[in-house]
């Protein structure tokens, strides 16, 4: 029950300030409690009423209050967002967005489900079978496929399965200082790597390291040879790596496993990314490991893909931390559908044709120029793989350009629309915004500049 109003004199207007059990009993406040939950909409309620005790609104202000305060509650904090920012795997926008295919499988897959369950013998049944799959016939290569829930979690896994603490006295994983790389958030791969037990035994320089460093590094402790891809940065100049074919070929003469993080998790070659691994390719040049995130070129959920020979994924996958880290229903059924399904956004994104992104800026220009008589810009502008994939390749492109002030504005509307800003200048890159929001596009920016 709430607090009475506390006693005060003949005409004090808290004594109009309205009941909680009237409040609750409103028809749009019986709604939202189906919709948010009934402890929420009671504390909404108290501020309502606080506020009026506290005479910062007139009691006959509380209900208006409530219901508003009801209107903009969710039980997720999420902004969904447009991402005019021209990158496309941005990490800080939740990298990849979801196919249609792969929210329907979530969807399907929110309820109860066979993800464990043979439906013919009514009995147990092997986990994300279907998943599994789908991976495999996506990279025919790889003799076996094991999905947890990110890349970190998968590279940790493997690391700590070949040269934890369970390991014997191999606990060595050689590493070239080329490839000692930290990404967003000081997230550093050779700590998450040492975290897990095993040492990181380093091999050459920064720019330049040969077989012969890997060889003279190699002896009784030696439990695994690691190659990792510089997702988000390039070593120019004077510089050589080794290639994954002899690196493979090293490995095996002495009896070790060779593993390949290629970061991004294309499948198959992408022309416009010449650069970028693939997983087919790490393992056709021998890698008995690759990993990869889900959630980058892919273009799917949040998961780490471990592909490669038979023997060392059903290592990896027995070893107990496997449970820890294992791959929930929602991650197995939008990844499966993602893998077998049509070209997921960030793909289409990347492909994007320049031409057809330029027409499509400049009618969305022309359309604010009709509305507003403001000069609206259409400026080459380069796109970006982002989240460590595609480092320092730049994907030809073209944006709106307006006036720099309008990319705070744009962060602030209701569906933020999230834009760049170069030379005092706010950029509006279509390539990563669905051609069906043009229509509330120019409308949200027109209502900004006639401001
Ligand atoms: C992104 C990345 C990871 C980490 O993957 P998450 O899915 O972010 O955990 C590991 N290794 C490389 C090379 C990466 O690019």
């Amino acid at each position: 029950m709430s607090r009475t109003a506390p006693p005060a004199a003949g005409d004090d207007p808290r004594r109009r300030i309205p009941r909680t059990d009237a409040l609750l009993a409103l028809e749009e406040v019986e709604r939202a409690k189906q919709r948010i939950g009934e402890e929420n909409v009671r504390e909404l309620v108290r501020e309502a009423q606080d506020r009026a005790r506290a005479g910062e609104i007139a009691p006959e202000e509380v209900e208006g209050e409530v219901l508003a305060a009801l209107e903009n509650t969710r039980v997720s904090a999420f902004t969904p967002v447009l991402n005019a920012t021209g990158v496309i795997v941005h990490t800080n926008l939740g990298r990849a967005p979801l196919s249609p295919q792969a929210l329907e499988a979530l969807e399907a897959a929110a309820g109860y489900v066979d993800v464990e369950f043979d439906l013919e013998t009514g009995l147990r049944g092997k986990r994300g079978v279907s998943t599994r799959e789908a991976l495999l016939k996506a990279c025919p290569t790889a003799e076996e496929a094991l999905a947890v829930n990110n890349g970190a979690a998968a590279l940790s896994l493997i690391a700590t399965t070949l040269a934890g603490p369970g390991a014997g006295e191999r606990r060595e994983i050689v590493l070239s200082r080329g490839e000692m790389i930290e990404i967003g958030a000081g997230f550093r791969l050779t700590e998450l790597i040492e975290s897990t037990g095993p040492v990181i035994c380093e091999v050459g320089t920064t720019n330049r390291t040969h077989i012969a460093d890997y060889e003279k590094a190699l002896g009784e402790s030696t439990a695994a040879i690691l190659k990792i891809h510089a997702s988000n940065y390039v070593i120019k100049g004077f510089t050589s790596a080794v290639s994954v074919a002899e690196l493979a070929e090293l490995a095996h003469a002495n009896g070790l496993p060779l593993v390949v993080d290629i970061g991004s998790g294309l499948f198959s070659p992408e022309p416009l990314l010449p650069d970028e691994p693939t997983l087919t390719e790490a393992l056709e040049q021998g890698a008995d490991l690759v990993l990869a995130s889900g959630d980058k070129l892919v273009g799917g959920p949040q998961a780490g893909l471990i592909l490669g020979k038979k023997e060392w994924v059903e290592r990896v996958a027995r070893h107990p931390l496997a449970r820890a880290m294992r791959a929930d229903k929602l991650l197995l059924a939008a990844l499966e559908a993602t893998v077998g399904g049509p070209t997921p956004p960030v793909l289409e994104a990347l492909h994007t044709n320049p031409d057809a992104l330029k027409a499509r800026t400049e009618a969305l220009a022309g359309a604010l120029r009709a509305r507003t008589h403001e000069p609206c810009e259409v400026v080459p502008h380069d796109g970006r793989v982002g989240g460590g994939g595609g480092a320092e390749v730049p994907i030809p492109g073209w944006a709106l350009q307006l006036p720099e002030r309008l990319a705070t504005e744009l962060r602030g509307l209701e569906r933020p629309i999230i834009a760049t800003t170069r030379d005092g200048a706010c950029l509006i890159d279509l390539r990563c915004i669905p051609e069906f929001e043009d229509d509330e596009l120019v409308s949200a920016i027109a209502a900004l500049l006639k401001r």
